[in-house]
């Protein structure tokens, strides 16, 4: 594991709810493999998925904006919420910390929405910890010469950091054997279609069915 990567929260199992009736999606990739565009696409085809919107101490690119892609906070700021147990995982990812905090997805979850985290794989680890019926999915681009490309192509951030971000990203990609499924982004739409299909088959397991569906299955005599 690189310097960068190594810090992380330590899950307090006691302090969480594992029977949420909303679904948890976790999509976690290598930074430039696609995620935050497929994700982008899915909310804008499925109205019942909310996206949480982290914290983090990383300073905001381009046109981002406080609240939209991220709580963009100092230090301090997001110290005190660790202290205060705000956050239902951190972690330090590429020299910056970033984190969930519960206000944005327990009571959504709660309230039996769907929720996708776009997290990194240490906290989606966490995630599965805490909440065994989160669906770990992880994306994965179709080479190493694809996700260079990508990352330059976007030109969000200096060849430094790109470069520290390949590294990263051999590290993060080994943790994909420990997610449950994988969608590779070569071609978008492809890709996208995976995605859909993940979240459709979770919404048929027979625990989502039977809470979505409380007539058909009332009808039917099953518990
Ligand atoms: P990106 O890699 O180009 O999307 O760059 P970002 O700076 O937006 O994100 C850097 C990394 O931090 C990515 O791997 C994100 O998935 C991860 N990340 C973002 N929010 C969170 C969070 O709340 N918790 C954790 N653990 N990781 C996060
Ligand atoms: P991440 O959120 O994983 O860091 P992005 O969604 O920002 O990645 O995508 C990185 C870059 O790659 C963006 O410029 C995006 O438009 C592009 N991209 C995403 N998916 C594909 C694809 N299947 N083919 C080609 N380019 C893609
Ligand atoms: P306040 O209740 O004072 O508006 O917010 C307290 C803290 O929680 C602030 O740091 C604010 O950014 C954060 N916060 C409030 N609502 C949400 C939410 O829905 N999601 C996330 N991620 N943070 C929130």
């Amino acid at each position: 594991m690189s310097a960068n990567n190594s810090a992380m929260n330590t899950p307090n199992p006691a302090a969480v709810q594992p029977d949420y009736p909303g679904n948890l999606y976790v999509v976690s990739a290598p930074s430039g493999a696609g995620k935050s565009s497929l994700v982008k696409a899915l909310l804008e085809l499925d109205a019942r998925l909310m996206v949480s919107v982290s914290h983090t101490t990383r300073a905001p690119r381009g046109q981002e904006q406080h609240g939209r892609e991220y709580w963009f906070v100092g230090q301090d700021e997001f110290q005190a919420m660790i202290d205060r147990g705000d956050f239902f995982e951190w972690a330090q990812v590429h020299g910056n910390r970033y984190g969930t905090s519960r206000a944005a997805i327990e009571r959504r979850l709660q309230a039996g929405e769907d929720v996708v985290l776009e997290i990194d794989f240490q906290g989606a680890l966490q995630i599965k910890q805490i909440f065994p019926a989160a669906v770990l999915i992880f994306i994965l681009p179709p080479s190493w010469e694809e996700l260079l490309q990508r990352l330059r192509r976007r030109g969000e951030d200096t060849s430094e950091v790109i470069e520290q971000r390949m590294i990263n990203a051999r590290h993060e990609v080994a943790q994909a054997r420990h997610f449950d499924y994988i969608v590779v982004n070569a071609l978008f739409d492809t890709a996208l279609f995976d995605l859909k299909t993940i979240v459709h088959a979770q919404r048929l397991k027979y625990s989502t069915q039977r809470r979505s569906r409380p007539a058909v299955f009332d009808a039917l005599q099953l518990s």
